[in-house]
């Protein structure tokens, strides 16, 4: 556990701290040019107690949200499997380690609920209730490439519903996943989308590839141009 802190610290200073993405400015939105219909596909990693329903509820909630910009969420349903560890960094380190395969655009983890979460949502509701601090994380997306993320993907029936759902986690994870960060109004994630489709055209990006800039600018046109490693061992 002490040889994984560095690891976990690490992670944790690129994570997103998840609340609201911001304000949607109509007009604003309305007066921008998206271009035509583009379409990307997210891969799933999930957990055995997801259905297929609930995957087809997610996103079709999802590409409600992206038809402003002329987008559509593909899933592609890659693996089922058991969490990889207990906490939202050991998901994400899992999916650090893993390339995005020529299939896939963005990889996303649907994380379930096992009896070990209601006992931590039973134990975390009392602090939630009283001082306000969330300490459930619902999602997470990681910040160096903006590719890869995890939501909470099942319905809970704590208090914590009247805050969240799995389909608002999914949308506002989903920006990220198209390189928005956090702002008071939305101007300027309409503006990262709008730059992202545009990349689309970029005679340098690989035609299999749907591309992202991230939160700090940088733009990634192919898979392989982010090989990334956090760990030493
Ligand atoms: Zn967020």
């Amino acid at each position: 556990m002490l040889q994984q802190f560095p690891y976990h610290f690490f992670l944790l200073f690129f994570l997103f701290e998840c609340t609201t993405i911001g304000f949607h400015e109509k007009k604003v939105r309305e007066g921008m040019v998206f271009g035509e219909e583009s379409q990307f596909r997210v891969c799933l990693i999930t957990e055995p107690d997801i259905t297929k329903k609930e995957i087809s509820e997610l996103f079709a909630a999802w590409n409600e949200e992206l038809s402003f910009y002329q987008l559509k969420a593909l899933p592609v349903e890659l693996a089922v499997m058991e969490r990889p560890g207990f906490w939202g960094t050991d998901i994400l380190g899992y999916l650090m380690e893993h390339q995005l395969t020529k299939d896939c655009d963005r990889l996303l983890y649907l994380k379930g609920r096992t009896w070990g979460d209601i006992v931590f949502e039973v134990l975390t509701l009392g602090i939630f209730v009283g001082v306000g601090l969330k300490l459930e994380v619902q999602g997470a997306v990681e910040g160096q490439t903006n590719t890869r993320g995890y939501i909470k993907a099942k319905y809970t029936s704590t208090i914590q519903m009247l805050f969240t759902s799995p389909k608002s986690t999914l949308i506002h994870e989903g920006y990220h996943l198209l390189g928005c960060g956090h702002q008071l109004f939305m101007k300027e994630c309409y503006e990262k989308i709008r730059d992202v489709k545009l990349l689309l055209t970029d005679p340098n990006r690989d035609p299999n590839f749907f591309p992202v800039i991230t939160t700090r600018g940088k733009k990634i046109l192919s898979r392989d141009k982010f090989l990334i490693r956090l760990r030493e061992d």
